[in-house]
């Protein structure tokens, strides 16, 4: 086994037991403590794992138990989720585009992707790429003013003459939502 391999195995054994020493990870390779130093310099180097007491663990572990949306931490049993990876690789969850627009506005320069899906398709694409639906009579039941996506402006027309509402672009529905929360996080629900 090369050091890559040993390197996504490390990830994944932290990704499941978050703290691992490195006499411990020598171990389970049979290689030396040395070579194990070796392949995590550039896990630290990248901000992938960090250092603890008692050796090696996970960057950024959420506080945030990751079924519940990050921004409203309303339960996640939605069928239009929202994710964003930020640039040292956590990956939040939001309950709807409608947090997820919101909570890119909050944290927008630590955002590397921020990913939501097609609503006719559920094909899974780019938030920055998406149109996106405001105040349509189409009822997510999720946080209000609600955002529906759409990969492409013919299908998010189509369904605007059906339901109406407002197409917006991903920077202009940014600014738009936040304007009209306000800085409020209730999202405008009441359950
Ligand atoms: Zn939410
Ligand atoms: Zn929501």
């Amino acid at each position: 086994m090369g050091p890559t391999e040993r390197q996504k195995q490390i990830l994944s054994w932290l990704a499941e037991e978050e703290k691992l020493s490195i006499a411990e990870i020598s171990k389970r390779f049979n290689v030396s403590e040395m070579t194990i130093y070796r392949d995590i310099k550039p896990l630290l180097e990248e901000k992938k794992i960090n250092k603890t007491s008692g050796g090696i663990s996970l960057v950024n572990i959420s506080q945030v138990p990751p079924h519940s949306c990050t921004y409203c931490l309303k339960d996640i049993n939605h069928r239009h989720p929202v994710q964003i990876i930020t640039k040292q690789g956590k990956v939040e969850q939001l309950c709807c585009p409608h947090c997820g627009l919101l909570r890119y506005s909050d944290i927008e320069k630590q955002v590397s992707q921020i990913i939501c899906h097609d609503f006719l398709r559920n094909t899974t694409i780019s938030a920055k790429m998406a149109y996106f639906l405001l105040d349509s009579d189409f009822q997510l039941n999720c946080c209000q003013p609600q955002a529906i996506t759409f990969d492409s402006l013919i299908d998010a027309e189509r369904f605007q003459k059906g339901f109406g509402g407002t197409i917006w672009r991903f920077d202009e529905a940014v600014k738009e939502v936040s304007k009209r929360m306000n800085g409020d996080r209730s999202c405008g629900c009441h359950d």
